[in-house]
């Protein structure tokens, strides 16, 4: 299908973005375009003007920020899964984005837009809500930091302000574990997966499209911490979980590769 008519605009910064966005018309950041796009296509989304952030190459970075890994929104998957930096100190996020779509998507894809986007079945926000990742965002009113899961409105929907662009993405140095998803066929999206990570003492498990946004296992957790072993605690996976039922599995189905995946999963990052 062919998208209603817009404006273009290229952002020259984050500022002149932030303008953009304020000017009246209904307005969307075009970021990777590898969500947006499609649903423009379909006329899901009809923006009056979008304001085009990807060439903006001071959002694209890793870097070491004390305790943490900064990472610039509009990084590309692509250089995530390269990133030496990210490699060393955060291993279990360059994996998981290296499992994301085809190369041709990881090579226009940003970790930004993922997050902004927040569809209940994409990787990243998962694994940045197991690793428990801090956002910066940067509006009319200056810039604020809001941990990821406080982020997450519902389905497609963030607690981010329209007006608002996502400038960094901060996780903690240290995060190791896994991330297994289970697809119909290699490089479709996630039916379901799970990242079960270690982080500061602790083992944290989310769940990819079990639900209308990524979820924490919260009896997963709960059982771990009280001493179950990771068959135990798997059990608990779909714990307070609404997956759907689609062409790729019944809600019940779903469920269940939830309990398998976790215990898969657990195994892994606790071995
Ligand atoms: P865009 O499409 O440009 O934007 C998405 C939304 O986020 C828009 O509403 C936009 O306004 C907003 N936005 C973008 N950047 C910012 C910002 N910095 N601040 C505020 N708002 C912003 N994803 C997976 O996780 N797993 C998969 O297996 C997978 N497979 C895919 C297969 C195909 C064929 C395609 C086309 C996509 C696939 N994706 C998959 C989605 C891909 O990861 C997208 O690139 C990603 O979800 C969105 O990133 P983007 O940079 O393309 O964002």
């Amino acid at each position: 299908m062919i998208p209603a008519s817009f404006d273009y605009e290229a952002a020259e910064s984050v500022d002149h973005a932030i303008e953009l966005l304020g000017s009246g018309r209904e307005a969307k950041l075009l970021a990777g375009g590898h969500s947006l796009l499609p649903l423009m296509r379909l006329r899901l989304a009809r923006p009056e003007l979008l304001v085009d952030i990807g060439r903006l190459s001071d959002l694209s970075y890793v870097r070491e920020d004390g305790d943490a890994v900064a990472i610039g929104a509009l990084t590309r998957y692509h250089d995530l899964e390269n990133d030496e930096l990210l490699r060393t100190e955060c291993p279990v996020l360059a994996d998981a984005v290296g499992g994301i779509g085809d190369p041709q998507v990881r090579h226009r894809g940003t970790i930004g837009g993922s997050v902004a986007h927040c569809d209940p079945a994409s990787d990243a926000p998962t694994i940045l809500l197991a690793l428990d990742a801090e956002l910066v965002a940067r509006g009319p009113s200056g810039e604020r930091r809001l941990p990821i899961a406080e982020s997450f409105g519902g389905f497609l929907t963030t607690a981010l302000d329209p007006a608002e662009v996502l400038t960094e993405i901060r996780v903690p140095k240290g995060g190791t574990g896994t991330y297994m998803k289970s697809t119909r066929r290699s490089q479709d999206w996630a039916t379901v997966a799970v990242a079960a990570v270690r982080a500061n003492g602790d083992v944290r498990v989310a769940l990819t499209n079990m639900g209308p946004i990524a979820l924490r296992a919260a009896g997963v957790e709960e059982a771990l911490a009280s001493g179950a072993d990771p068959a135990a605690a798997a059990e608990r996976a779909a714990e307070g979980t609404s997956p759907p039922s689609d062409h790729n599995g019944s809600s019940e189905y779903r469920e269940h590769l939830a309990r398998v995946l976790t215990r898969r999963a657990l195994e892994e990052a606790l071995a």
